[in-house]
């Protein structure tokens, strides 16, 4: 494990968290993943800090609201948020992350057909 910092792009919202050096990162097809081409990457949540940035984000939630969707006040950058897939860790958005970890397999998630797809992982 290593540590890693990211955060959005004017630098309010900053975070730190451990990962492995090569990782497995998500692709998902639906309506929001699509619109930012988002790279996830899973973090527990304990181990993720947020360095600052605490009274900078903002959440956005649609559909059934168990994604919570966390963006940057200023500059409109989603850094991180709280996935549906996995309540009890973070997405981390690979494409925010310093010297991020090398990407060892993309997995193709087909999030327009989340209540089958989350049944196959
Ligand atoms: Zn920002």
């Amino acid at each position: 494990m290593k540590e890693y910092y990211g955060g959005c792009h004017c630098g309010a919202v900053s975070f730190k968290f451990q990962s492995n050096e090569r990782v497995d990162i998500w692709k998902c097809n639906c309506s929001i993943c699509n619109a930012y081409d988002y790279e996830h990457l899973f973090i527990k949540h304990e181990d993720l800090t947020l360095i600052n940035g605490d009274d900078q984000i903002s959440s956005y939630t649609f559909g059934t609201k168990n994604a919570k969707h966390f963006f940057c006040k200023l500059c409109g950058i989603k850094s991180f948020y709280q996935p549906r897939s996995h309540p009890d860790m973070y997405s981390v958005n690979l494409r925010c992350v310093k010297s991020p970890p090398k990407i060892e397999k993309v997995i193709d998630f087909d999030g327009i057909n989340f209540e089958d797809s989350i049944q196959k992982i």
